[in-house]
């Protein structure tokens, strides 16, 4: 797993210091590095002996460790494990699957910074973490309405939304009624499921939901995967068969176990919906993962004007502590606005089925997107986007794969807290492939990938917004 590059311990430093002869008392650190162990996909466990600190205390010591032969101490590269003479044990994590890295044990005193023998170790290969070539990237709608919703009057059918929007090349579609009109009963949510597994065929998923449309305060929620359905609200024609439930009490029944698999997703969030972003459960905050920065919005087929895009409520969710990954909704009401909608929602999955779709919602795998063939995933530190990643170490490595049959792609921004440009990149190309390191310092970035031509927003110059990654 690992060689020793240097038998015996060397003195080095970093400076002009160095060279034999010195003796007790010149300040020279003799330190050695330890022999590494408990090797795995992103560490190792060494750390150093100090035999001798030449008379002058040494007051940091712990490993380094880099790509490259004769690493040097930085913060981002190390680790501080104490001080003075004596044996040390340093743990090495943020690694890299399946990587070669060199080590060596540093000692600072007052004379300078010293190190020990180097070793060489390779990371496993991190087969306990699905890698980026295991997902595939599946475009359509989480959001449609059937005539059952009430209040859309030439919703269509189930089976007749599913088949339009298979027609238009959707690789999936999730009927998300409403649910508080009197149309509304367990045999509409029990025969909207069977039409969804009628239309299911091996290059389409059909998705039976609801929509929680609540007014108190206000929000609308899409649910998935649940056995039963809420009702949200009461009114005219109110719903017969429930009574309405608050939004507390919709987040106790996402906590009972039956609902253990339940995705929630924000629906055309206002900067004041959900009481404000500070409607906060913890017990069941994993399951809220989505947010539509993309509501209806289209180019022309219908006569909304484009200004529902919520970009800046996005922001305000993650920046009040919601991990939520953006998706697109084209809220249909009625059957023509399937065929002609221009956005898209994207998933990574592991397959195009019902419940490989539902992992890669739960997991944020998603993006939203104004171009209906654009295609991108990312992972940072070899983690898919929309992972958490607990204490990396050094710089993060992001690795971008992006495709679109119909315009190049002109620019890719990773970026971070208050819009901060994290990393940018520009491109010409209908395909990129981009690596880059980020220095830490925001809780989490995502990126925005812009191209030119007809495809782009309407509404911004951007075209998609891309889950992100969330460093704690
Ligand atoms: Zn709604
Ligand atoms: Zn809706």
């Amino acid at each position: 797993m690992y060689t020793a590059m240097v038998g015996a311990y060397m003195v080095s430093c970093s400076g002009s210091k160095g060279g034999g002869g010195q003796s007790e008392g010149d300040g020279v650190v003799k330190i050695t590095t330890a022999d590494l162990s408990g090797i795995t996909a992103a560490g190792a466990v060494t750390g150093g002996a100090i035999a001798s600190d030449g008379g002058v205390s040494v007051t940091a010591r712990g490993v380094c460790w880099g790509l490259a032969s004769s690493p040097v101490y930085s913060a981002g590269n190390s680790t501080s494990d104490g001080s003075g003479t004596g044996t040390f044990v340093s743990t090495i994590s943020g690694l890299r699957p399946a990587t070669t890295y060199y080590v060596r044990a540093y000692a600072t005193n007052g004379t300078g910074t010293y190190y020990g023998n180097e070793l060489t170790f390779t990371t496993l290969s991190d087969s306990g973490n699905p890698l980026p070539t295991a997902y595939n990237i599946y475009l359509g709608n989480t959001h449609s309405h059937s005539n059952y919703s009430g209040d859309a009057a030439n919703g269509g059918t189930p089976a007749a939304i599913f088949a339009a929007a298979k027609g238009a090349g959707y690789d999936f579609d999730a009927i998300t009624d409403h649910t508080q009109y009197a149309i509304y009963n367990t045999a509409a949510w029990t025969s909207t499921l069977a039409a969804a597994y009628d239309a299911t065929t091996p290059t389409f998923v059909a998705i039976r939901s609801f929509e929680f449309s609540g007014s108190s305060p206000k929000g609308h929620i899409n649910i998935f995967n649940t056995p039963d359905w809420l009702v949200a609200v009461a009114g005219n024609a109110a719903n017969t068969e429930k009574s309405p439930v608050s939004f507390q009490g919709m987040q106790t029944w996402l906590g009972q176990s039956e609902n253990g698999g339940a995705v929630a997703c924000f629906n055309h969030p206002g900067l004041t919906d959900f009481n404000t972003f500070a409607l906060y459960n913890p017990a069941v905050q994993g399951q809220f993962t989505m947010i539509e920065l993309i509501n209806v919005v289209s180019r022309g087929y219908d006569s909304q004007a484009p200004s529902n895009w919520y970009y800046d409520s996005f922001k305000s969710a993650l920046q009040k502590g919601w991990k939520v990954s953006p998706v697109a909704g084209c809220d249909n009401h009625n059957l023509t606005a399937v065929a002609g909608w221009g956005a898209r929602t994207g998933i990574a999955a592991t397959a195009l089925t019902r419940d490989a779709l539902y992992d890669g919602m739960r997991n944020r795998r998603t993006f939203a997107t104004f171009d209906k063939t654009l295609k991108v995933f990312y992972t940072v530190n070899d983690q898919p986007m929309g992972s958490i990643l607990v204490a990396p170490q050094g710089d993060l490595h992001f690795s971008v794969k992006c495709s679109n049959a119909s315009a190049n792609i002109t620019k890719i921004d990773v970026v971070g807290v208050n819009d901060r440009i994290a990393a940018t990149k520009t491109f010409a190309a209908k395909s990129v492939d981009w690596q880059v390191d980020v220095p830490q310092g925001d809780a989490y970035y995502y990126l925005v990938i812009y191209e030119g031509g007809a495809a782009a927003s309407p509404i911004s110059d951007a075209t998609a917004w891309v889950a992100p990654v969330w460093i704690q």
